[in-house]
């Protein structure tokens, strides 16, 4: 088409056709895309252009390029006369057009409606001024209908907006916006859920309440900050453990529970499957947390309730959280890092044990405590020590086993008391055995109990060598039994302690070995003297399948190479004392040579130099 012949009919024509080009879509880029090729075509022309305002500047006055047919071309895009050419039609008003000859080739433009401009490069010569006439309302409608493109895309980007923070909203009602873990509110329903199902289809469930253990002296100490850091990576090693099907929620400041599904038809196996989440919680957070300079040491105590419930028949879910949470309760009183079952019996033993608790507190008064000691023999059946063992006779409650007043004491402060009269009575006591001792004799060390809680104390070391220091033997003489629990504390702290007592020629012997599960990777860094194998071995002694001698044989290499000596506990038949004078023990202790006695029977027994020969 070129300007010289064209008539109204075809004017017409060609308006329609653009028209109809514009199309019905909604998607403003095809919209343009489709009018503008085909006006390049139509119109012969050498290019087409719109430029619209900026929407992102508040000022609304910058043109910028949205779309051009050929869209390759480049050239009218980044030509230097752009900027000219633009300025000079920057003020065209609305519904008007203006043109502009560069290179003989006219260049016509269009407002845009309000939104830009429109050029039109013709290819050769200039445009039929009654076509740039046909063309206005064809741009304004153009121009309409990209606004509504436009508007119609806002909407919808602001509806997708509207529903990301519907969403948001909803998923934060759901969450605990610190960890990210699910809230107590969802909580509740899921407890809800499973134990309706648990109870439908015939199968165990449970409920694992965690509570870390002296969190709070984390966040006095360190501040709420590195409290918040540490319960995110908590929560962090929460989730990353959990099998499928079960859930961890953060119900509390540092609480938190998980949701056992389906764990098992009958319910051992379900004490069975907690049990193991219980154990791998509890190993999941053994691993000190790095937040910047510090290493933090965080323990759980886990509560389990398991449902259904034997003892709640409406298996009402606020019941089965209580049983959880009574639970941990008494995890918490066995000392910490350690889950316990819910059991209604356990109410009954509580208050059991609150009256041997309030009858101890005042045996150390009423001289109801006295000391025995049990000797440990070499294998030429000589006593060479003897270790202290606790005795309590109540005038009230009568004889009661040290493993049961002493696990009582431990759960409050108490044993410290009745620590404290141990050691000094102990010491007292082998002032009095050392200076009796015949002179070849060789009787070389007591050894004293140390609990767990006794060894944490702040003033331990201090309060030990008080004592020891004030006792007139070498210190040597006294030596100190303590378990693997002890290492579950703070290593660190362990370590520098013992190796403080250490210094001052005071010795540890690690007691029940084998039981626990820390110390192996620690051994070689405590100065340790002498390894007590538990006596839980011995009575294993001949089960096969259990490989309890190649247990003790690995545990004797394993001592020798670090310089520690063995001792066996528990020993009560010849083929014990056979095999283990056999290979070479340090020591030996059990029935089989000594209960444990009196001081005085002790004392009495060393002075006649008696050796157990017809054993060994
Ligand atoms: P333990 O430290 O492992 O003490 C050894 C226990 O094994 C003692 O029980 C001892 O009588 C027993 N035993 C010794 N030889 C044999 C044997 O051949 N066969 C068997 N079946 N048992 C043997 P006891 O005196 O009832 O003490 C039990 C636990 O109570 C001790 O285990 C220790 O953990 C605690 N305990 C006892 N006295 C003290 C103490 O003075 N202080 C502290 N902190 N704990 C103590
Ligand atoms: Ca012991
Ligand atoms: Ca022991």
């Amino acid at each position: 088409m070129t300007s010289t012949n064209i008539n109204t009919l075809e004017l017409i024509s060609l308006q329609n056709q653009l028209l109809l080009s514009i199309g019905g879509s909604l998607d403003t880029h095809e919209v343009m895309h489709s009018f503008m090729q085909t006006t390049l075509k139509k119109l012969g022309l050498k290019g087409i252009h719109l430029y619209t305002y900026d929407k992102s500047l508040s000022d609304n006055t910058q043109l910028s390029h949205y779309l051009s047919i050929p869209e390759n071309n480049t050239e009218f895009k980044n030509s230097s006369g752009l900027n000219i050419i633009l300025q000079r039609f920057e003020n065209i008003e609305v519904n008007s057009h203006l043109s502009e000859l560069q290179n003989n080739n006219e260049i016509l433009a269009f407002a845009f409606g309000s939104f830009g401009i429109l050029l039109l490069e013709k290819k050769l010569g200039k445009f039929h001024e009654s076509l740039k006439d046909a063309l206005l309302p064809v741009v304004l409608k153009l121009a309409e209908h990209y606004h509504a493109c436009e508007q119609q895309q806002r909407l919808i980007k602001e509806l997708k907006i509207n529903k990301d923070a519907q969403r948001a909203y909803e998923l934060q009602a759901k969450r605990d916006p610190l960890t990210n873990l699910p809230n107590r509110r969802e909580f509740r329903y899921s407890l809800f859920r499973e134990i309706s199902n648990s109870q439908r289809y015939d199968y165990y469930g449970a409920l694992m309440y965690i509570d870390l253990d002296n969190f709070k002296n984390v966040n006095d100490s360190l501040g709420h900050s590195i409290g918040d850091i540490l319960l995110t990576q908590v929560a962090q090693r929460l989730v990353k453990q959990a099998r499928q099907g079960h859930n961890v929620f953060r119900i509390g400041g540092d609480e938190f529970v998980y949701i056992l599904s389906n764990i098992g038809n009958t319910k051992t196996e379900a004490v069975n499957a907690s049990q193991n989440v219980a154990n791998r919680v509890i190993e999941t957070l053994a691993k000190p947390i790095e937040i910047g300079e510090y290493s933090l040491h965080i323990t759980p105590s886990i509560g389990i309730a398991l449902f259904p419930s034997d003892f709640d028949e409406d298996n009402d879910s606020e019941n089965v959280l209580r049983h959880a949470d009574t639970a941990m309760y008494r995890a918490k009183k066995q000392g910490k890092n350690c889950y316990a079952f819910f059991d209604p019996e356990m109410h009954v033993e509580a208050s059991q044990r609150l009256i041997i608790e309030d009858h101890l507190r005042k045996a150390i008064n009423k001289n109801e405590l006295r000391l025995e000691y049990q000797p440990i023999v070499n294998t030429d059946g000589i006593i060479i020590g003897a270790e202290t063992l606790v005795r309590w006779e109540s005038s009230v409650l009568g004889k009661i086993s040290p493993e049961i007043f002493i696990g009582i004491a431990e759960e409050s402060n108490l044993i410290l008391e009745v620590s404290k009269w141990i050691l000094q009575n102990a010491c007292d006591y082998a002032e009095t055995l050392y200076k009796s001792l015949p002179k070849n004799s060789q009787f070389c060390y007591i050894s004293i109990n140390i609990s767990p809680r006794q060894f944490i104390q702040n003033n331990f070391i201090q309060s030990v060598t008080s004592v020891i220091d004030a006792c007139s033997v070498p210190n040597d003489f006294i030596k100190l039994e303590f378990t693997e629990n002890v290492l579950l504390d703070n290593i660190d702290i362990t370590i520098e302690k013992m190796q403080k007592l250490h210094s001052n020629n005071i010795d540890f012997l690690l007691d029940d070995f084998g039981t626990g599960y820390s110390s192996l990777s620690y051994l070689h860094k405590l100065p340790i003297w002498l390894l007590k194998i538990d006596k839980s071995f011995i009575n294993d002694f001949y089960a096969e399948k259990n490989n309890t001698q190649a247990i003790i044989n690995a545990i004797m290499v394993m001592a020798e190479q670090l310089n520690i000596k063995c001792l066996i506990e528990g020993v009560e038949l010849q083929e014990h004392v056979d095999y283990f004078k056999k290979k070479g023990v340090h020591g030996m202790q059990g029935f089989f040579f000594y209960k444990s006695m009196s001081g005085e029977a002790l004392q009495e027994l060393l002075s006649k130099d008696i050796k157990k020969t017809e054993a060994v």
